[in-house]
């Protein structure tokens, strides 16, 4: 009881919200009807698996009552869940999800850059602050006597007392603002409704009063009046042919608490031997926690309309997890245990159709929709890229949506439009890894490729690397890394051959110098303007690898591994050595490796002596 400090991260919040939002401060009532909804859901649920609530009889619905003239007051009520003193404490008064606190922290203090961040977040009670002077939340939770009011002005604290009220659940008394004041209004309530709530599966009543005109026409008398404003049945339901575009974009905004659109959506209606619907959407931009662990899962649960879970992070699998939405089952049980959904058969089906459906109508895109397509591209290609690597059922389909830089195309390409191209005698596709985009185009690995007009992909997201090794061939073709020995063998030509073998006993005499660096030495056919390069044997761990082991404190773990230096038997450089002094071979020898090492990325074994040896060859 008492006065209650409010978290530091509330109050930042709270800052913000009446600082970058207000343009959009009409969202407060949507949020503060789904968080109802949610507490109506919540209760629902318990008298289907709460043996002490079972026999309950009860109506959902949430009741909307105003006051108007020049202190206006809205009120907002639920017999949903309610709360308890416990519960109003933690929930308004800190910010419990940790997503939450990681989202505030984001926060500039740029009102401009604020609010796009938070136009794809849900702000939720908080936002009630926009519109009010000060708010009142009396609660009283299901099952219990005691009921309790939470009072604020929305600077720094709030106060707990308790308080009297007949039945469960949660009325939100908003003292409204200047700013707050048009909603003390029947028109306008009645339009937000429509317009942000209509879907809400519980009905929203309006209590306002009617004005009934006399027999001379005037104004006569004020009859209360409550009529129920929303359609109130769950969007999925309906028939796509019954939905407009504007009621699945508002269908949108709710789930995800945001203001973009959507970028796209996919509404499915199963039946047969599975009957279940889904209504998913894909953002426009990723979500903030779209690379934290803790990520907060954007799918609802449904069985037969009955809200399950929104906290399971396998209804659909990781790399799936920016899609927003609903699956509503028929044939699960309503008391299904969210402990073990992801044993439930039929879930494991309703999630194994669901997921080729998305990718079905990702590939459609692809075809059918360039623009769509490039800002999914944009947003989601390295989500798919996890898919490729862990999705072994799918993994296929998803290869024919994956998207890299390449060093014949300027923008992004796939794996079929490369082989579309590919030379009539070429054996593999050919890729690297290692680097940011424009350190790749330009390795001396490429020379050769390069002028032979074979495409090497250019694999620069970080994931790259395990994720084309993972799934290692596409179609028929071997996916070859170009920094690998055996990639520089399908290059070879006669002319290659020749040279090699004029420039063979050069080569015995770098590797004599470099004796055990290296594991071999050899003349290569893929290089054109540099003399020298690194590179790691099949069977070895590239270099990137091997440094992300040793980010990863694994050195212990790795082998020692040494590069093959490989020299271009045309380079005035190589062929220079032929007749020079042992020293000269043994300096240069030992500067070209530690060289080809530097624009591999990789360490070079020791700098002093490679400045001495360079010191020496430049005098
Ligand atoms: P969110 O809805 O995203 O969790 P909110 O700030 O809107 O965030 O609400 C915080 C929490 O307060 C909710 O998760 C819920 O537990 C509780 N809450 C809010 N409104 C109600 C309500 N009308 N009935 C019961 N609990 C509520």
């Amino acid at each position: 009881m008492g006065k209650h400090e409010f978290q530091t991260e509330v109050n930042q919040l709270l800052h913000l919200l009446i600082h970058s939002l207000y343009s959009h401060k009409e969202i407060f009532l949507r949020e503060l009807i789904s968080n109802a909804s949610d507490a109506i859901d919540k209760f629902k649920y318990a008298t289907i698996t709460e043996e002490r609530f079972k026999q309950v009889s009860w109506s959902p619905r949430i009741d909307l009552r105003f006051t108007e003239g020049d202190h206006r007051i809205l009120e907002i009520e639920d017999n949903g869940v309610g709360m308890s003193e416990a519960d109003l404490i933690e929930n308004l008064g800190t910010i419990a999800k940790s997503g939450t606190k990681n989202f505030v922290a984001q926060l500039s203090g740029d009102a401009k850059k604020d609010s796009n961040l938070i136009g794809q977040f849900g702000v939720g009670f908080y936002s009630a602050f926009m519109v009010a002077s000060k708010v009142e939340v009396q609660s009283r939770k299901a099952g219990e006597e005691q009921a309790f009011q939470w009072s604020s002005d929305g600077t720094g604290g709030y106060e707990l007392e308790t308080i009297s009220k007949e039945s469960q659940g949660t009325l939100i008394r908003l003292y409204l603002n200047e700013e707050g004041n048009e909603y003390g209004n029947r028109w306008q309530l009645e339009q937000l409704v429509k317009k942000y709530s209509n879907h809400i599966a519980f009905p929203i009543f309006l209590h306002y009063e009617k004005t009934e005109y006399g027999k001379d026409g005037a104004p006569d008398t004020k009859t209360p009046t409550v009529d129920q404003i929303n359609s109130a049945n769950a969007i999925w339901t309906r028939a796509k042919s019954e939905l407009s575009q504007e009621d699945y974009t508002e269908f949108y905004k709710s789930v995800s608490h945001g203001m973009d659109e959507p970028l796209f959506w996919s509404h499915v209606k199963a039946e047969g031997t599975l009957e279940y619907t889904t209504l998913l959407f894909v953002p426009k931009t990723a979500p903030f926690d779209l690379y934290h662990a803790n990520f907060q899962p954007g799918v609802k649960l449904y069985v037969k309309r009955v809200f399950i879970t929104d906290d399971d992070k396998e209804l659909l699998p990781t790399w799936l997890r920016f899609v927003r939405g609903v699956i509503d089952s028929q044939d699960l049980p309503l008391n299904v245990s969210r402990e073990i959904l992801q044993q439930n058969k039929v879930m494991k089906n309703i999630r194994s159709a669901t997921v080729k459906k998305l990718i079905a109508e990702f590939s459609r895109i692809k075809t059918e929709e360039p623009d769509t397509w490039q800002s999914f591209i944009a947003a989601f290609n390295r989500p798919l890229k996890e898919g490729l690597y862990q999705d072994h059922d799918n993994r296929d389909a998803i290869a024919e949506l994956v998207q890299f830089h390449s060093s014949k195309e300027s923008g992004l390409t796939g794996f079929t439009e490369y082989v579309s191209r590919m030379q009539p005698e070429q054996k593999a596709i050919y890729y690297i890894t290692g680097g940011t985009e424009s350190v790749l185009r330009n390795s001396p690995l490429l020379e050769a490729y390069n002028k032979k007009g074979i495409e090497v992909l250019i694999a620069a997201d970080d994931i790259d690397e395990i994720v084309i090794q993972g799934y290692g061939k596409y179609k028929d073709h071997e996916l070859k890394a170009v920094n690998r020995a055996d990639a520089g063998e399908d290059l070879k030509t006669e002319t290659d051959e020749v040279a090699a073998k004029e420039a063979a006993p050069v080569i015995e005499r770098v590797k004599k110098a470099l004796a055990d660096m290296v594991k071999d030495v050899k003349a290569s056919s893929r290089l054109l303007e540099s003399p020298a390069c690194v590179v790691t044997d099949d069977t070895d761990p590239t270099f990137q690898m091997q440094a992300m082991m040793r980010s990863m404190g694994r050195e212990s773990d790795l082998p020692a591994i040494k590069p093959i230096l490989e020299l271009n038997p045309n380079h005035p450089l190589i062929v220079g050595l032929k007749d020079a002094s042992d020293a000269t071979v043994d300096d240069t020898a030992h500067v070209l490796l530690a060289q080809s090492l530097l624009l591999e990325g990789a360490e070079i074994p020791d700098r002093v002596d490679f400045v001495k040896r360079l010191n020496r060859l430049l005098g």
